[in-house]
């Protein structure tokens, strides 16, 4: 529920509505962006009468929030969320490019990518150094070795990092190296992560559960902002579906779908919502051309060498072309691209 409080309410009005929140068992936050004060009741909304609440000193009105996430709905929060990850805003009028490899393999490969990228303008380096691999027996990542290596790759070319926490006991570790904490599909629901990266202060990627529902993953969001941290930014990375001929099926309805639904940036991952390198961008111009935020992708010199995922990862002279084709699609859909003036891209 939220409660819109009558212009000119005074403090002590809404400091009694907001303990009277408290004594049936809620926790009142302050709904931003309006005129009047509003006031949004997280909890357990069931008992509760909102002709009591309606009846409160103050009150205009209480209007029903019906989705189960509270504070990543638009009828919470109506204007759009903008994470600042480095010097990129996710959110804003334009988009970002986050590109990477699938894996930090050695630091070689890595800080060559990084220069490369680096040249065509990106501003934020994905690279997972805990890699959450379907088998056991897969490469499963460099760990703080590689988290080591992507501090290098900031230090050097001043890129944003964004990488994969895995469990709850890393996050101290990942936070202390990266700009971004990336949640993956197959941690969407892991609610004591949620809560755990929803307590430090580091942005979240909180990537949508392959078999996940856009009501799911604002849940699982809204387990991340309920615990304090407003930074999160949704990507859409394709689901399953019955489908055989792609790895997943990119599901483009998210991304207007979300714009919908909640305040919160969108970005789409093309790489793994398509598992060929071949559909990435076209995917992705989709994507930008759908409302998306931003693209994560990834990138290798060498994609028959890579440890993970080298059939989806573009090779780095496509990830330029792509590149020049999002400043088009963008423009199109009256946006930028947010890259540095750079000659020749
Ligand atoms: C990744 O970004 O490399 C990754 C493992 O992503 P996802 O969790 O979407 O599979
Ligand atoms: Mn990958």
């Amino acid at each position: 529920m939220l409660i819109v409080m009558r212009i000119g309410a005074d403090e002590a009005e809404v400091e009694a509505v907001m303990a009277r929140v408290r004594a049936l068992g809620n926790t009142p936050v302050l709904a931003p962006g309006s005129e009047r004060v509003c006031i949004g009741m997280l909890g357990e909304e069931r008992g509760i009468n909102p002709d009591e609440i309606g009846m409160l000193s103050g009150v205009d009105r209480v209007v029903p929030i019906l989705a189960p996430y509270k504070l990543a709905s638009r009828d919470f929060h109506p204007l759009d969320t903008v994470v600042t990850v480095g010097d990129q805003a996710i959110g804003g009028p334009d988009v970002v490019i986050m590109a990477g490899p699938c894996s930090v393999e050695s630091r070689a490969q890595t800080l060559e990518l990084a220069a490369q990228l680096h040249d065509m303008g990106v501003r934020i380096f994905r690279g997972g150094a805990f890699k959450p691999r379907t088998s056991p027996y897969a490469f499963q990542g460099m760990g703080e070795d590689g988290l080591q290596i992507l501090a290098e790759v900031r230090a050097r070319f001043g890129m944003a990092i964004v990488t994969e926490v895995m469990g709850t006991d890393e996050v101290g570790l990942v936070a202390e190296y990266a700009d971004m904490l990336q949640i993956g599909t197959r941690n969407m629901q892991n609610y004591r992560l949620l809560e755990a990266v929803g307590q430090q202060r580091k942005p979240v990627l909180l990537k949508r559960g392959m078999s996940s529902t856009l009501e799911e993953l604002l849940l699982a969001a809204e387990y991340i902002l309920s615990q304090g941290n407003p930074n999160v930014v949704l990507c859409e990375r394709g689901i399953r579906t019955f489908e055989q001929s792609t790895r997943y099926t990119f599901d483009v309805n998210a991304i207007p779908m979300l714009g919908l639904l909640t305040h919160l940036p969108v970005i789409a991952d093309p790489s793994h919502g398509t598992g060929r390198w071949d559909l990435v961008i076209p995917i992705a111009r989709a994507a930008i051309a759908a409302g998306a935020d931003g693209v994560i992708v990834e990138v290798h010199q060498r994609p028959a060498e890579a440890l993970s995922d080298g059939a989806q990862s573009l090779r780095p002279a496509r990830c330029a072309e792509l590149i020049a084709d999002l400043q088009r699609i963008s423009a199109a859909v009256g946006r930028g691209v947010a890259l540095p003036a750079l000659a020749g891209v």
